[in-house]
């Protein structure tokens, strides 16, 4: 398995975020992509350079006036005499109509769903390189890869074709399906990370040529609350091509197979060309998000059950924190889903 990766996603480097009224240190941090590019390794992927995509291919799931907010806002910001180094909201327009204002701190407000996503003077240059790890990926695929392995960071499956939320700022899965579109006639989406894909979702809410389906902690009690719950299943022509499969809190191996079965059982009905898997790992019990209760070897498990639908794939990499055991679990997964594929 190649697995595509590219160091300058390194340069984005929050130092702080906001959680629970707390400003606590950055979770999503460069050493993750060392650590994971350690797990692929061990999985036996050889790394194959992520290469640069038109600028076509990130306009076809993101709205302009957010590319070019992402692109300029670190400067726009800058200029704000006393302004933190990081772009960080701290007003949010919460009913429509609004009108977009001209100034940087309410734009900031407008694109950052929430206070995960600073904007540091790097964050465009590592963000753009993400999205094109996972389009090398998703082209990989096309061309005849069974399977590819795109080490995004940082990860994408909470960003909105608008807004960037949950430490994600462009969709890199959804930029995989997309351009997968291009050679199948229909792709799904499995997103097995412990929060549920929201942005991933919402972009392909009312599209039948993209099932979107997730497994995830029940967002009763988890982010992003809002969204992942089983009766939104999709609008218009969308309408039941999107299945959220909700689990417990803080659930084992067992119920995350079980869940993962029904959604196989779904994507196997669906009979896409090809499969994207977002592939977060924060449903382990020692992730430090404490979302899921999962072991290694529950991955392995999880990767058994979706290789068995045997389509070409592209894993995306979504969450998964710092912990003793990130490098294992990712070999876990990419090891034996290779070996089912
Ligand atoms: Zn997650």
């Amino acid at each position: 398995m190649k697995a595509v990766f590219s160091a300058l996603q390194l340069q984005h480097n929050p130092t702080r975020f906001l959680a629970r009224g707390a400003i606590v240190d950055y979770p999503e941090s460069p050493e993750r992509a060392r650590i994971l590019l350690k797990g692929a390794r061990k999985a036996g992927a050889q790394v194959h350079a992520t290469r640069s995509f038109e600028d076509e291919h990130i306009a076809a799931i993101h709205t302009g006036r957010y590319l070019k907010f992402l692109a300029t806002a670190f400067r726009k910001w800058s200029r704000a005499k006393g302004a933190f180094p990081e772009v960080m909201p701290s007003v949010r327009p919460v009913e429509r109509p609004a009108h977009y204002p001209r100034d940087i701190a309410g734009r900031a407000g407008w694109h950052l769903m929430d206070f995960s996503c600073p904007v540091t003077e790097k964050t465009w240059a590592a963000v753009r390189m993400s999205a094109d790890t996972a389009l090398t990926a998703a082209e990989l695929v096309a061309g005849g890869e069974t399977v590819a392995y795109a080490l995004c960071r940082p990860p994408g499956h909470h960003a909105y074709a608008d807004r960037a939320g949950g430490f994600c700022y462009l969709n890199n899965t959804a930029l995989a399906a997309e351009y997968l579109r291009r050679t199948y006639q229909r792709v799904a989406v499995l997103d097995i990370d412990v929060h549920h894909g929201n942005g991933t979702q919402s972009i392909f809410y009312a599209r039948d040529d993209v099932l979107t389906v997730s497994v995830h902690a029940d967002p009763a009690k988890f982010y992003p609350f809002y969204y992942g719950y089983e009766n939104q299943f999709g609008s218009g022509t969308g309408k039941g091509f999107n299945l959220n499969v909700p689990v417990p809190v803080k659930s084992d191996d067992e119920v995350w197979l079980g869940a993962v079965q029904h959604a196989v059982e779904a994507i196997a009905e669906y009979d896409p060309g090809a499969l994207v898997i977002a592939l977060g790992l924060d449903a382990h019990e020692s992730d430090p998000l404490k979302g899921g209760a999962m072991t290694t070897d529950g991955f392995a498990r999880l990767a058994r059950a979706i290789a068995a639908l045997k389509r070409p794939t592209v894993i995306v990499q979504e969450g998964g924190y710092q912990t003793e055991v990130l490098a294992e679990n990712l070999a876990s997964f990419l090891g034996t889903y290779e070996a089912g594929a």
